[in-house]
């Protein structure tokens, strides 16, 4: 394949070797019968893309990784669509420049897991490539980014702006599917271990769901207060409740000693699974989200487990319909929940910088108001 008659888009490229963003003016692939270009409008920074970019998990004595584009929470506009493709994945009539929302990654369609319709499971789901390989850019950090087949995306009602419909494949997305697995029942109580874009839209998802009590752990004041607002009905902040034990006890307090019927994670550190699966009722269950980095090793008495009979979930992906649930949740119930708030610092693609260091910033601090930042390519 020759690139030098190929149309280009620019992209943020990550160089670990010396930690720096380079924009960089990557091909974009040539047109397939059955797949989508997009056109990137909002691209938000997931706590997964800072652990990416921290290298969380990686040996320090590891060779720095091929420069790469990430990005995965993001939306955009069709800016070319393959010859066959007419509509978008409900069947609805799809054009140029209509704003879409789409899953990262796709699914092979044709696989052990697939074949069940266990879409978010294909083991063939697309990795990162390097760089010089089709489809070249496979990151949101860009002015372009490739659906290719069997790809599934949904067309957004106008009024979601682009930067609340950002989060929708990821922040709302994995929630809804974690809460949705972990089999959320009427009178529950949840515990939502962090309050930051997950678990912030985790509250008000499980709210929906016809939750009891909605506990919400994390050190940050704004980010508890929006999670008030979207869901929660208690805070444990980590300030005051500064041990483990304490946090344990406060969940038992507010549970009249039988602890939560389920618990989901979405911090992304170790440390903070041994707590979480001590918060859960006897035959409670752990929806374990978060950990995304390599080597994230917690430490776990497998008894307790065993004699608490705690149902244990790694939930990463979902299945399509997820998508365009959550769209229709997100207008549902925008006059309740302020979700679209936690979208709160917008950056252009050239200061992609400042809006990790924000956002990074934003982890170490307590205090700051800064929930997602997004970036506009
Ligand atoms: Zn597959
Ligand atoms: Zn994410």
């Amino acid at each position: 394949m020759t690139t030098t008659t190929r149309e280009q888009g620019t992209s943020a490229v990550w160089h670990d070797s010396d930690h720096s963003w380079e924009l960089r003016d990557l091909p974009l692939p040539e047109m397939e019968p059955d797949a989508v270009q997009i056109r990137v409008r909002a691209t938000s920074v997931c706590g997964s893309d800072l652990h990416i970019w921290r290298g969380d998990g990686v040996p320090k004595d590891a060779p720095p990784r091929d420069p790469f584009v990430f990005g995965h929470e993001m939306m955009g506009e069709v800016a070319k669509l393959g010859s066959k493709v007419t509509t978008d994945s409900l069947r609805r009539p799809l054009k140029e420049g209509d704003r879409v929302a789409y899953s990262y990654f796709f699914p092979c369609a044709k696989c052990y897991n697939c074949i069940r319709g266990e879409f978010g499971a294909c083991k063939f789901r697309m990795g990162r490539k390097p760089l010089d390989e089709y489809p070249y850019c496979n990151g949101g950090f860009a002015q372009y980014y490739y659906l290719r087949a069997p790809q599934y995306l949904f067309k957004l009602p106008d009024d979601i702006s682009d930067a609340a419909a950002a989060p929708i494949n990821c922040a709302l997305a994995q929630v809804y599917e974690a809460l949705h697995l972990g089999g959320v029942k009427l009178g529950d109580n949840i515990v939502v271990q962090g309050a930051g874009g997950l678990g912030v839209n985790a509250c008000a998802v499980a709210a929906e769901l016809g939750a009891n009590k909605v506990i919400v752990i994390d050190g940050q004041k704004p980010r508890l207060d929006l999670a008030m607002q979207c869901g929660a009905t208690h805070t444990i902040d980590i300030n005051e409740y500064s041990t483990p034990e304490a946090r344990i006890d406060r969940v038992m307090e507010l549970t009249d000693s039988i602890g939560a019927d389920k618990v989901l994670e979405v911090v992304g550190f170790p440390a903070v699974v041994e707590e979480g699966v001590k918060m859960c009722r006897m035959r409670g269950t752990y929806l374990e989200v978060g950990h995304i980095s390599p080597n994230s090793i917690a430490h776990l008495d497998v008894q307790k487990l065993v004699q608490n009979q705690v149902r244990f979930y790694g939930i990463q992906h979902y299945d399509p319909w997820i998508i365009p649930n959550a769209i229709d949740f997100l207008v549902r119930t925008r006059d309740k929940y302020p979700l679209t708030n936690v979208i709160s610092h917008e950056y252009p693609l050239d200061k992609i910088g400042d809006a990790f260091d924000t956002a990074e910033w934003v982890g170490r601090n307590a205090g700051s108001e800064v929930t997602r930042a997004v970036v506009t390519p």
